[in-house]
């Protein structure tokens, strides 16, 4: 089977490799749709810090599949079905595992991490997975390009309910990507009475004002930026904020955007090597600010979302720009590696037509 592969110290490349094969606690499951992230680009690119010199993984932590192969020790789960896994399991042991929360497990493991994911045409699912609910049924109300997206889609609502959005709040978000949409697509449905989205993309820009934004920005100058948000605010500032970019910029003035009581997530990480940022600490005394931050999203997370999509409350679809065979995996990166308008996906060949008209960026 084609697959994505990464080697720790040496690069990434697209090779044949042969079908993997489940043991009696495993499934085994062909992939019927896969998404490519930013993460996976960083990986291919730098490395991970969970991955040993020369140690050979598959990338891809985005996926739904068809059980082709349930060992004979797992219970609960039948070949045929389809299922979105959520990519992180936890040790089940400390903290916040046992809260819940395995996507701030400091022991966890992830498809595409450090071990074998998604980029290829089948993955095996470990018992770990499976006994910690981390592999989930998709309803038939969930397609595959969906389901796929639910990953990301579970970190942005682990994002947002930090967040803590109130019914008549102004959101501000930093970053029209596919992630900032889907803050968007959130922000609306939590109530937020005006939202605002700020890029330095104009093309962005606009599919924001498509997607429901109220207002638009462009953030080239952070100066003139901050004048708008102080405009659009009638000079309080924004309720909450949302860096859904890797700009230290944006995350340093971010605090000054805020009104009192404004709550501040710090959801894209800066690049490796930025040793912190400065910001007006006396603007948090004085307003009572709260800057937060997430990363990742748990079980809990996922289903979640699966819930939203499922009873149509949001449409992810909408942020799909592109659409690839599994077949087409070099040109699906060379994409990536070019920098898309909306969230690459990756399909079997048969559902091709399918995915297109399921996606609405085209
Ligand atoms: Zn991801
Ligand atoms: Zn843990």
């Amino acid at each position: 089977m084609l697959a994505a592969i990464y080697i720790q110290g040496k690069g990434m490349k697209i090779e044949e490799i042969p079908v993997p094969v489940n043991s009696e606690d495993e499934i085994l499951v062909k992939i019927r749709a896969t998404s490519i992230c930013g993460t996976d680009l960083k990986i291919a690119k730098n490395g991970h810090r969970k991955l040993k010199d020369g140690q050979k993984i598959v990338l891809g932590h985005e996926f739904v599949g068809e059980i082709t192969s349930v060992g004979r020790n797992v219970q609960g789960f039948k070949k045929g079905q389809r299922v979105g896994v959520a990519p992180n399991a936890g040790c089940g042991r400390c903290p916040a595992c046992i809260q819940g929360k395995s996507n701030y497990c400091p022991d966890y493991t992830a498809f595409g991490i450090d071990r074998d994911g998604a980029h290829s045409e089948y993955v095996v699912i470990p018992s770990k997975f499976i006994v910690q609910g981390n592999v989930i049924p998709l309803p038939d109300e969930v397609s595959d390009i969906e389901g796929c997206i639910l990953e990301p889609f579970s970190c942005v609502l682990n994002g947002v309910r930090v967040s803590k959005i109130e019914l008549g709040d102004t959101v501000l978000i930093f970053g029209a990507g596919p992630i900032g949409m889907m803050h968007l697509m959130l922000s609306k449905i939590s109530g937020a009475a005006k939202i605002i989205v700020a890029d330095i993309n104009r093309q962005r820009l606009e599919k924001a004002l498509e997607a429901g934004a109220d207002k638009i920005i462009d953030s080239s100058s952070m100066d003139e930026c901050s004048k708008s948000v102080m405009k659009e605010t009638g000079g309080r500032g924004a309720n909450v904020i949302i860096t859904a970019c890797p700009v230290r910029e944006v995350q340093e003035r971010s605090v000054q955007l805020l009104a009192p009581f404004g709550r501040v997530c710090l959801f894209g990480g800066l690049p490796k090597g930025t040793d912190g940022i400065k910001f007006d600490s006396n603007a948090v005394h004085y307003r009572n600010l709260t800057v937060t931050g997430s990363t990742g999203g748990s079980v809990d997370d996922f289903i979640r979302s699966m819930e939203l999509v499922r009873n149509r409350k949001v449409k992810l679809g909408s942020i799909v720009s592109d659409i690839f065979k599994l077949s087409e995996m070099e040109k699906a990166y060379a994409k990536m590696n070019a920098g898309p308008e909306g969230k690459i996906v990756l399909v079997e060949e048969a559902t091709v037509k399918k995915a297109v008209t399921e996606s609405r960026w085209y």
